[in-house]
């Protein structure tokens, strides 16, 4: 049984209904299912896809070598801790020393890049 705490929709962050499981190729899929009325009083039903249930096993076909384990819903995680796993993941793959000084120094500019991008928000959003 779901608490009202379990029933916020990890898309959107909304209270959501009740959820809906599709099954496609072997592999659910979950959609969380918002009923609302718009202001004029009609019906409304919105569904927020969430994904994989289990491991998007297609995917994970592409991966088998790099152990990556991609987490669908449910996921009880915080963002950040399910990407670091992800991260950890990835790096374990690396066997050769050069081979993860280069991907070190790609992840370096993305990291640089995003940072540029929060900086520059962050500048603009306080001279507003
Ligand atoms: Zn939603």
């Amino acid at each position: 049984m779901e608490t009202n705490t379990q029933k916020i929709c990890p898309i959107c962050g909304r209270v959501y209904n009740t959820r809906e499981f599709r099954t496609y190729n072997q592999t659910k899929y979950v959609y969380f299912v918002h009923k609302f009325r718009t202001p004029d009083g009609k019906r409304h039903i919105h569904k927020c896809y969430g994904g994989a249930v289990n491991q998007y096993t297609y995917v994970q076909k592409f991966h088998n070598n790099s152990q990556l384990n991609l987490i669908g819903y449910p996921s009880n995680e915080q963002k950040t801790t399910k990407y670091l796993t992800y991260l950890e993941q990835i790096l374990e793959t690396f066997q050769d020393y050069q081979e993860f000084q280069q991907f070190s120094i790609q992840v370096r500019r993305i990291l640089w890049k995003y940072d540029k991008r929060f900086q520059k928000q962050n500048n603009n959003n306080i001279t507003q």
